[in-house]
């Protein structure tokens, strides 16, 4: 059969987007290497949209919650993904959690039958000559991985990330905190968090102590493990190593003290926004619980609300922020769209959502029209927005879906009410996107 658009990678993303192209009538080529005598180290089957560990889509509150928000705008346009873990739903509270078997069984049937779609069970070593959409996921098959490396540059694509936790901004405790930069280099553009030595020694005892998660077989004897040391680690190699490497205090003066503290955490401002703060080189192995007890012992951020807690996997990205332009296109070849967890966005229901975008940007190119993104107060838009650029590309590593990435609300509004003021003004955004963006019925 020829084909309008080839998806490479039939996982959360390649799924919902061969989905939302066959629906706008478009002839799908979706090529999914599993199946066809490869395997990644995560998939278990052959089946598409498998879910590769936890069978949660998490919290499903689109009043309160980011991603619950995103359930809602994905349902919104009709996503595959979303109906099928709807429809395969088992009991989790407020969280959407679903049969994953059952779930994937589902998928795959939906898209095996679809008259406009015709799955190819091939793996793809080069970057297509026609229009694509590349959706291969955290676990890109080495050949493309290198093919991609070689034509976004050195140093584009990483095959780890190495993720420090990220602090809402109006969670920080500027009375103990200050804004500067060592030796008064630059502007003050780092928070500053002092720790005196008994503060400073019963953190690192903390880390030595904390739970950590363990690497998996085939993520083991990494090159990469030895340049990007988790802080846990460092912590055991001797007490003061992290006083004379990420916690250094040198070059600081507290304004409180006027002298340089012990040790300091600083954190960096992490997107266009200002809502978001990195704990410069605080990369961990810490279970997520031991990361939000233990750094919030940290003077300042006693209260600290984390958009992103730190972790370390094997993570195909690309550095989105520099490469992709606002429609997902590389740059470079703007017949490649990029889809899922490639981009540097994380998890099941965000990777199906850039799939949705990717998608419905190309059905409108190959209607010869332009589809304007979602705005950016929107759970789509906002993540959108941040993997295309709002991010700082430097230091980018993936990112969940969070309010943090949303422009910050106008007026002064009680903490209680500040998600719901969210979650409002993205379904009015979403709506007026939507109305304006319809594609009208053919005659
Ligand atoms: C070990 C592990 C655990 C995870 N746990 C969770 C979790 O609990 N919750 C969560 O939300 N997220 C989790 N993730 C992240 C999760 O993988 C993503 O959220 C999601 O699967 C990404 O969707 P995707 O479509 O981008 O990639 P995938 O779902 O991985 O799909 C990519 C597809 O591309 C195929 N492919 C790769 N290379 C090629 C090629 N060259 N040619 C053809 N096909 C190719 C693969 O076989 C795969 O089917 C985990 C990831 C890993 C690796």
């Amino acid at each position: 059969m020829s084909f309008d658009i080839q998806i490479i990678g039939g996982g959360l993303a390649g799924s919902e987007a061969a989905w939302q192209l066959a629906e706008a009538g478009f002839r799908v080529r979706l090529s999914e290497m599993r199946g066809g005598g490869d395997k990644t180290p995560a998939h278990e089957t052959d089946r598409l949209a498998e879910m590769v560990c936890s069978n949660s889509f998490r919290s499903d509150d689109a009043e309160h919650n980011a991603v619950g928000l995103l359930h809602q705008e994905m349902r919104a346009l009709d996503s595959l993904i979303m109906h099928a873990g709807d429809a395969h739903r088992v009991p989790a509270g407020s969280a959407l959690a679903v049969d994953r078997e059952a779930f994937a069984a589902e998928v795959t049937r939906t898209i095996e039958q679809h008259p406009n779609i015709n799955v190819v069970r091939e793996r793809v070593d080069t970057l297509p000559a026609q229009p694509a959409i590349i959706a291969t996921g955290p676990l890109t098959g080495s050949s493309l991985a290198e093919a991609i490396a070689a034509e976004t540059g050195e140093g584009a694509l990483a095959f780890f990330d190495a993720i420090a936790p990220i602090v809402h901004r109006d969670s920080i405790d500027m009375d103990k905190a200050w804004m500067a930069a060592r030796w008064d280099k630059g502007g003050k553009d780092y928070i500053n968090c002092p720790l005196d030595k008994a503060q400073y020694q019963d953190f690192v005892a903390a880390l030595i102590d904390g739970e950590k998660m363990p690497f998996h077989d085939w993520e083991k004897d990494t090159p990469y493990f030895e340049g990007c040391m988790p802080i846990e680690v460092m912590a055991e190699r001797g007490v003061d190593t992290l006083r004379y490497g990420p916690m250094k205090g040198v070059g600081l003066d507290d304004p409180r003290t006027g002298r340089w503290p012990y040790a300091c955490v600083q954190l960096r401002q992490d997107n266009a926004l200002g809502t978001l703060w990195n704990m410069v080189g605080f990369q961990t192995k810490l279970k997520h619980g031991e990361q939000v007890r233990i750094f919030r012992t940290i003077p300042g951020l006693e209260n600290a609300e984390f958009a992103r807690l730190g972790g370390i996997h094997r993570n195909s990205f690309i550095n989105s922020p520099r490469l992709l332009d606002g429609q997902l296109r590389l740059k470079s070849k703007p017949n490649i769209r990029f889809a899922g967890q490639i981009t540097g966005c994380e998890g099941y229901v965000e990777s199906a959502a850039v799939g949705i975008l990717a998608a419905r940007f190309v059905a409108a190119e190959l209607r010869g029209a332009t589809l304007p993104p979602p705005p950016p107060e929107t759970a789509l838009g906002a993540l959108l927005a941040h993997i295309t650029g709002g991010a700082d590309a430097e230091t980018f590593q993936p990112m969940n879906v969070n309010f943090g990435l949303m422009p910050p609300l106008a007026g002064r509004l009680k903490r209680a009410d500040r998600k719901k003021a969210y979650t409002d003004r993205a379904r009015a955004a979403l709506a007026e996107w939507l109305a304006e963006t319809k594609v009208p019925e053919p005659a």
